[in-house]
């Protein structure tokens, strides 16, 4: 950590902030400071530069319009990439997930440059991906199922250099672009450096307290004690229980 205060970065909720996603740096702050480590949300607008000296990013979905807005501004400030550079974690939703790829195609044939951070391409399904996903997380530190709810059209291919977040039991995640054959696995999301990136709303961290704790490990360095916030697990599987019906 810089400071002695978690600083936890919020990236254009005004453009990337669908199905509550915003309120995943609402739970790691709060997850922070029952810990007694002080926290606080640092919220970007899209008209605003991004700060490359914070210490956890958080970057939530958008419809597509709303997104290609954000892309451009990322080709534009270098910020993020500086934050990337520097090792900092940084959770991307449904849309910047895509953004932060290559390049991404959408529901209007138009393809978009992405960031590239991420070695991934997206083009339309052909449909939208809607409802409950479940995944078994692939990624060292996770143990306990995950869920979310998603709605994407877009369909999204890992390169070499990108390992998915999880496999999935129930949903899509990443999905096929149209024409493809699909893998005769199916995965969800993208771990590559200090991104991890999934199609899970919900928000994600509401669900999966597990992940907010990950990435609140490798933001402070911390070894964090175990939290019992009531409701948290008896949401988590209840969401888990609902998703698997
Ligand atoms: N617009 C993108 C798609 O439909 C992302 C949607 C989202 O963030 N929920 O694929």
């Amino acid at each position: 950590m810089s400071e002695s205060t978690l600083r936890i970065g919020v990236l254009f909720p005004d453009v990337l902030g669908t199905y509550g996603d915003t309120g995943n740096a609402l739970i790691l702050a709060e997850r922070a400071r029952r810990r007694g480590i002080d926290a606080e949300l640092v919220t970007v607008s899209l008209n605003e530069d991004i700060p490359a000296e914070l210490d956890l990013y958080t970057l939530g979905g958008g419809e597509d319009t709303a997104q290609s807005l954000a892309a451009q501004k990322f080709r534009d400030d270098s910020g993020l990439l500086h934050a990337l550079d520097a090792g900092k974690p940084l959770l991307a939703i449904c849309a910047s997930l895509q953004v932060l790829g290559h390049w991404y195609r959408d529901a209007r044939d138009e393809r978009v440059e992405g960031l590239g951070v991420l070695d991934v391409t997206t083009d339309p399904q052909g449909h939208r991906a809607i409802g409950e996903l479940v995944c078994e997380p692939l990624l060292e530190g996770l143990t306990q199922p995950m869920s979310g709810f998603e709605n994407h059209g877009g369909g999204t291919v890992l390169g070499p250099n990108a390992r998915p977040l999880g496999r999935v039991i129930a949903g899509v995640g990443n999905g096929t672009p149209e024409g493809m054959t699909p893998e005769p696995i199916a995965y969800d999301g993208v771990v590559q450096g200090s991104v991890i990136a999934t199609y899970m709303h919900g928000p994600v961290l509401a669900r999966n307290p597990e992940l907010a704790d990950l990435l609140l490990t490798r933001a402070t360095g911390l070894e964090l004690a175990p939290l019992d916030v009531p409701g948290v697990e008896a949401l988590r599987a209840e969401r888990l229980d609902f998703a698997c019906r």
